[in-house]
């Protein structure tokens, strides 16, 4: 066994490691990043990448079997070639990877350990069998994987999770998707445009993100033209026969329905990856899923040199998020060679997520759900008679905005709509500049363009606190 002495050892080369790793090294730390899989990211081998690819192919087929009411006519059938469908989005997907491999293979030999590590004690890591790493600090940039309850467990490969369905070679026939959250609502459109029987079981309601109940609602009428969409759906039974899943399940209405699937993709949620880290060995205060009690602004464990980022801590599992902490984490960690280290708090960015569905779905800023009755006004807009939505024939969404009633500052907005992600950019850098919406209707405004839609929602809610 190595035995090797450093300042930071950074646990996990995903979207939050590399940041924390540059960012240790950057702040003059001497750094190892260690990797017990594959290197690539979470992201571009099996979930924002491949997930966008996939949908990307729906979107064309969805596009070409609606032209007809422009009067544009594709005659014969619409055909999906699923192996070359899942071809294509293997080959940009590896594509991405690959880029992402180099520059992770760039970083000197020296400073890169392969293995998995375990906790010996707060500062010493075991990696594979090899090495002994005895670290000033450390940053655990684990990630997650997808939570599988014990019932799908049992189907065997039958129940998949997302980065099966990146590796499947063709498209199946027919599948039920457990799970209405962002993955569950992307794979599952994609799958229906795709040609794939679908059938998305939810639970409590849920549409994704959204916590507003009226766009919860407009979401799930979206949706359930796409595919079967069960959003308080309960299964009792889930059992394999032969190459199929036969799910018995109560639908949203209570009627108990029995169907046989070819797959069950189950999109229940992540869970942050603590199971090889042995943190019983070290003193760190654990929560009730065993990751580190930490603090959210600097990232800190109690007081310990150790410091989590990225889907590890499940905080906000975003892309943009885990490299914001990573770099955060790494700096702080990196302040661990000094007798009295100043840790740096980590600002974060104006809240922005999204579902890549069609029409998207976006929240920015505060939720529905955690704002105060009577602080603010909601300002609507329907995008079914929102002038270039419907010359595009994407006029269906339903945005709501809220404004602060004391100061008439933007707050947050959730909706379904189309260009979302764009929108949503506008909203959420407005939010970050403390915009009223007075000033965010100064802004200029093209025509025709969608973001008018945004522009009525902001004058709804600006007539609203006038007439207050
Ligand atoms: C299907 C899907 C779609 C998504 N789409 C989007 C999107 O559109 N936009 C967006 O912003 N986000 C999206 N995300 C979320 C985004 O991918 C994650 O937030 C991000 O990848 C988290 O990065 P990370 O560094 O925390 O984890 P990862 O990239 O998973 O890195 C963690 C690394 O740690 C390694 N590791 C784990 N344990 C150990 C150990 N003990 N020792 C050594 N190494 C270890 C793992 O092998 C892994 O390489 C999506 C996720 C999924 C699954």
């Amino acid at each position: 066994m190595k035995t090797l002495n450093i300042d930071v050892a950074v646990i996990g080369s995903g979207s939050a490691g590399l940041p924390a790793f540059r960012a240790a090294k950057a702040a003059g730390a001497s750094v190892v990043l260690i990797e017990g899989g594959a290197y690539g990211t979470t992201c571009a081998r099996v979930g924002c990448m491949p997930s966008k690819l996939l949908i990307a192919a729906a979107e064309a087929a969805h596009a070409a079997r609606n032209t007809a009411p422009f009067g544009v006519h594709v005659d014969g059938g619409v055909r999906i070639d699923g192996r070359e469908v899942m071809a294509r989005v293997k080959r940009e997907r590896d594509r991405f990877v690959g880029f992402v491999v180099e520059s992770t293979e760039s970083i000197p030999a020296e400073e890169r350990l392969i293995g998995y590590a375990k906790f010996i004690d707060d500062n010493v890591l075991e990696v594979g069998d090899h090495t002994r790493v005895h670290a000033k600090s450390i940053v655990i940039a684990t990630g997650s994987s997808p939570y599988v309850p014990a019932m799908y467990q049992a189907l065997g490969e039958r129940a998949v999770v997302n980065d099966d369905v990146f590796a499947w070679d063709d498209l199946p026939r027919k599948v039920a998707v457990v799970g209405a959250g962002v993955i569950g609502l992307e794979l599952g459109q994609a799958l229906a445009w795709l040609g794939v029987d679908v059938t998305m079981l939810g639970a409590r309601g849920r549409v994704g993100p959204l916590s507003d109940p009226a766009i919860k609602d407009y979401a799930r009428r979206v949706f359930s033209d796409s595919f079967r969409f069960e959003a308080n759906a309960q299964v009792e039974a889930a059992t394999r026969e032969g190459d199929s899943v036969h799910l018995r399940y109560r639908d949203s209405a209570g009627n108990l329905r029995d169907d046989t699937f070819d797959y069950v993709v189950v999109t229940a949620g992540r869970r942050p990856n603590m199971d090889k880290l042995a943190l019983h060995n070290t003193t760190l205060e654990l929560d009730a899923r065993g990751v580190p009690v930490f603090d959210p602004v600097t990232l800190q464990a109690g007081n310990h040199a150790v410091f989590i980022a990225g889907d590890a801590n499940n905080v906000l599992p975003l892309l943009h998020e885990a490299a914001d902490e990573g770099r955060m984490a790494g700096h702080n960690a990196a302040q661990y060679r000094n007798a009295s280290p100043a840790l740096a708090p980590l600002v974060r960015r104006a809240p922005i997520s999204l579902v890549f569905s069609e029409p998207g779905i976006a929240m920015v800023g505060a939720r529905h759900a955690d704002l105060a009755a009577g602080s603010f006004v909601t300002g609507e807009v329907s995008f079914e008679d929102q002038g270039r939505s419907r010359v595009m024939l994407r006029n269906r969404g339903l945005m709501h905005v809220y404004v602060d009633a004391a100061s008439r500052r933007f707050v947050g907005a959730e909706w379904i709509g189309p260009d979302a992600e764009h929108i949503a950019h506008l909203l959420s850098w407005a939010l970050q500049m403390n915009l009223t919406v007075d000033a965010m209707l100064a802004m200029p405004f093209y025509h025709p363009v969608v973001e008018e839609g945004l522009r009525t929602a902001l004058r709804n809610a600006a007539a609203q606190l006038t007439a207050a």
